[in-house]
């Protein structure tokens, strides 16, 4: 048995397995349900000019998807990247448990065939027009649009600090391929020369936002394993009032900190950083009946793990399709109803993905179920029906605890778990070592073979 799975894990995660193979390989280990590649669904034979703006998690599965559930349809695709990365993976370059190379390809590789692909950055908008103006190639006009170019990371947000800077005095962050790597090189050196690690989230919605957690917890047991952790002082800092905020989960979550010495901070916000003091600015929110109370105050540090602040990207703000009330104002997250992923003022428009105006995670696997609904959805409006499949907000987060751990979070828009089969025979309040095994050997070539190829 053991054998077995050692086998599938190295074929799974050889560099030259095609979609054929990964599709075999995962009927072998029985994991075909759980990935979803049973669902069936005629195809349609509506027409209409679709336009993807945005190749990442979302669009290039939605290109996939729909390219196999309508008829000789008509989709153009608008991104400029170079490559195709698995971002979660960026939390395991930092911690060295995959190398660089292990998390990208090249996008023209993961481009679905028979799409139009403009290599170009969309700069306007004009939802009333049905047109996108895109920075090299002219204005693009539409019938029906998917929303989703991803986050807009405001490392200006964080004072002192720049992306291009990440790494100097010390202070990292691991939402960057590049910070990755220097995280990684930081933290062996922290693990070496001891002191005193600051790690923090931001207080605006952020993709993963598991990913903070997992790196402090990643260098606690690195120290461990390398018999240093009496040489660091750790701390954890949140912007939130909890640490999580999925019942389920949580307890285990803040026991683990407990139990390895690691004080949580709660409703701190992170201002700036001085990379030559090594100091971190940051202000506490207190909310004193109606009134915020901030107090401002400053944190030495030898190691900083800091998140900048994120948002929708300007575009989709100049262009009035964010929400412009509620608590998803701020960052203009798309306005799309969280069931059907339907705009609310443009019903040619389907939003998913980091971008989504929806009360959940920002998470690839949150994506892997938002595609089907919104594909379905969006092919019932060309067809001049109503959209009628509901996202229920499933989202998951591996929490990383350890090296050979993970507790693994899913959950929907109530914010009650949702565990998948097999995990369902687990007791998933608690960290798992199979979950590791999901994380690091399976959900990668889940990404690459099977959601980009619209099977997963
Ligand atoms: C450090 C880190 C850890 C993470 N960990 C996990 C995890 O453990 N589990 C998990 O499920 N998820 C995780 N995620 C989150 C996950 O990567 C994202 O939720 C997912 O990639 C979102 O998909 P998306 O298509 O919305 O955005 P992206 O995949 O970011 O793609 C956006 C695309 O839009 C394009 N684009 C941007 N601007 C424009 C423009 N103006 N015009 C045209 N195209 C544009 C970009 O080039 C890009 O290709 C993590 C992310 C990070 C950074």
């Amino acid at each position: 048995m053991r054998n077995d799975i050692a086998e599938i894990l190295r074929l799974i995660n050889s560099k030259d397995i095609d979609r054929r193979q990964f599709l075999k390989i995962l009927s072998a280990a029985g994991i075909l349900t759980t990935a979803g590649v049973s669902s069936t669904y005629a195809a349609s034979n509506a027409k209409g000019k679709i336009v993807i703006v945005g190749g990442g998690a979302a669009g290039i599965s939605m290109a996939a998807r729909l390219k196999r559930w309508l008829n000789n349809p008509d989709i153009t695709l608008i991104d400029p990247a170079d490559r195709q990365y698995y971002q979660p993976g960026f939390t395991l370059i930092a911690s060295g448990v995959y190398q660089p190379d292990d998390v990208w390809k090249k996008q023209e590789d993961c481009m679905p065939s028979d799409i139009k692909w403009i290599k170009d950055s969309v700069v306007a908008i004009d939802p009333d027009h049905n047109k996108v103006t895109t920075k090299l190639s002219g204005v693009i006009s539409y019938d029906f649009m998917v929303l989703c170019p991803g986050i807009q990371i405001n490392w200006e947000g964080v004072e002192g600090i720049t992306q291009k800077t990440l790494g100097e005095g010390n202070a990292n962050c691991i939402y960057d391929f590049e910070g990755a790597q220097k995280t990684w090189k930081a933290l062996r050196k922290f693990s070496e020369t001891g002191g005193k690690g600051v790690y923090t989230d931001t207080y605006t919605k952020h993709k993963c936002g598991g990913a903070p957690k997992k790196i402090c917890l990643l260098t606690e047991h690195y120290t461990r394993k390398h018999g240093t952790r009496q040489n660091v002082q750790l701390s954890y800092y949140t912007h939130s009032k909890e640490l999580y905020d999925i019942p389920y989960y949580t307890p285990r979550l803040l026991e683990i900190y407990n139990e390895r010495n690691i004080p949580i901070n709660y409703n701190v916000w992170v201002k700036g950083v001085d990379t030559q003091a090594k100091k971190v600015y940051m202000e506490r929110h207190e909310q004193v009946g109606d009134e915020t109370v901030i107090t401002p105050f400053v944190e030495d540090y030898d190691f900083l793990h800091f998140v900048p602040p994120m948002s929708a990207p300007d575009f989709v703000r100049e262009a009035g399709l964010g929400w412009t009330e509620g608590k998803l104002a701020s960052g203009a997250w798309v306005m799309v109803d969280k069931g059907t992923l339907v705009h609310k003022t443009y019903p040619n428009i389907v939003s998913l993905g980091d971008v989504a105006g929806i009360p959940t995670s920002k998470t690839s696997a949150a994506v892997r179920k938002q595609v089907p609904i919104a594909a379905k959805n969006l092919i019932s409006l060309m067809e001049g029906k109503e959209p009628k499949e509901i996202y229920d907000g499933y989202a998951a987060c591996p929490i990383v605890t350890d090296y050979g751990h993970v507790l693994l979070c899913e959950f929907n828009y109530e914010k009650k778990e949702e565990i998948s089969f097999p995990f369902s025979l687990l007791d998933m309040s608690h960290e798992q070592w199979a979950a590791w095994i999901l994380k690091v050997y399976l959900l990668k070539p889940m990404f690459f073979y099977g959601m980009l190829n619209g099977i997963a």
